[in-house]
């Protein structure tokens, strides 16, 4: 394992933020249909201040870079995923070292998720962006290729269209929660692809 040069914490980040972005009024109609309508407009506001910020970001080592992002997040997005975002960006800054291996992100992707179950008070199986995350992290500790892992992410972001929201606003909508994909579900899909495009090949 090769520590990530400020080029590639940068590209990381750039990837991330740039989708997001590209994608925020999906999101908000996502959110429209089982929430409040503002999950692309808060995750946009976070990821613009990432995008701002992010020579500062980039000139640091990785554990810092994701915790200086996560505070980011947590500061600009507000609502329900801030602090759920933020708490995954800075737990992997806490555990991962600045020159990670395959092992050491499918551990740290553990802990990041625990982590946001712990702030959540959330499981899997709520129809949240945890129901990307753990398979995507299961992914990743199987050692599946970056092709693999992207199809997994898709078809856990689909396959929370049929569920029954119990967490967050789209729970209190209880049975008309079903038939929708989860916004934050989707968010983390595209953060899943922005991170397979910057370390891919
Ligand atoms: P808010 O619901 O406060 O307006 P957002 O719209 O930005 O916040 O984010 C909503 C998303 O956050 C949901 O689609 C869901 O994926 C995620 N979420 C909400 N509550 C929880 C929770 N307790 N645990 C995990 N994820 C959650
Ligand atoms: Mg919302
Ligand atoms: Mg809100």
């Amino acid at each position: 394992a090769v520590a990530l040069g400020a080029d590639d914490i940068e590209t990381l980040f750039g990837a991330m933020a740039r989708t997001i972005i590209a994608h925020a009024e999906e999101l908000t109609a996502l959110d429209q249909a089982i929430g409040d309508g503002d999950h692309g407009v808060n995750m946009k506001r976070g990821f613009e201040a990432v995008t701002a910020n992010l020579p500062a970001i980039a000139a640091k080592p990785l554990p810092e870079a994701l915790k200086a992002a996560g505070m980011e997040l947590v500061m600009k997005v507000g609502g329900a995923s801030g602090p759920l975002y933020g708490t995954l960006l800075m737990t992997l800054g806490k555990t991962l070292p600045a020159a990670p291996g395959r092992g050491d992100v499918a551990a740290a992707l553990a802990a990041a998720i625990d982590a946001v179950k712990a702030r959540g008070k959330s499981e899997t199986g709520q129809k949240t962006m945890l129901d990307v995350l753990a398979p995507v992290q299961a992914a990743v500790a199987r050692g599946e290729d970056l092709a693999t892992i992207r199809a997994i992410a898709a078809e856990a972001a689909a396959a929370t269209v049929p569920m029954r929201a119990t967490r967050g606003r789209a729970s209190f909508l209880g049975e008309r929660s079903v038939g929708h994909m989860d916004p934050g579900a989707r968010s983390s899909q595209l953060l899943v692809e922005a991170v397979c495009d910057a370390i891919g090949d």
